[in-house]
């Protein structure tokens, strides 16, 4: 699986990595799908609520509402326009889930509520005012594959 980057979803990223410092930040990805297991990230939400320095918390109130904001923008299209996953900042770790990270998105894509076929988890930082970026795709059938990100200019 691809996931693309725009240029503005960037720049947001960066912005709101630097103001936050050494608090983890993080939100949704919700994305664009533009062939079979190729994907745009078209929006990458930000929690207003941040986490500490070393853990991120999903708000579920905001999660929901950021998600209904999304369909709505984009007239319900789902088969286009979709949940991708989630992302949050490690400011003070190396840039790989961590094993609470794990635990989390194993129980959300194993969730019978769930609703996908797959979440990715992508976990950002800022090193020197370079962005590090990497990604694994959760399986409800278990297991987690790192995925391509790729930063479109
Ligand atoms: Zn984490």
């Amino acid at each position: 699986m691809r996931l693309r980057l725009p240029p503005d979803q960037i720049e947001q990223l960066i912005t709101a990595l630097r103001r936050a410092g050494k608090k983890e930040i993080g939100g949704q990805i919700f994305g664009e799908q533009l062939m079979p297991s190729d994907f745009r990230a078209v929006e990458l939400t930000l929690q207003k609520q941040p986490g500490t320095f070393a853990r991120f918390i999903i708000d579920l109130v905001q999660a929901a509402q950021d998600a209904l904001r999304f369909f709505e923008r984009t007239e319900y299209r789902y088969t286009q326009f979709n949940y991708i996953g989630e992302w949050h900042s490690h400011p003070s770790f190396e840039v790989k889930p961590s094993s609470v990270d794990l635990a989390t998105m194993r129980a959300l894509v194993s969730d019978p509520e769930f609703q996908g076929n797959f979440a990715v988890l992508m976990i950002v930082r800022l090193d020197n005012g370079h962005l590090i970026t990497r990604a694994w795709l959760f399986d409800p059938s278990g297991g987690e594959i790192p995925i391509t990100l790729e930063i479109e200019r």
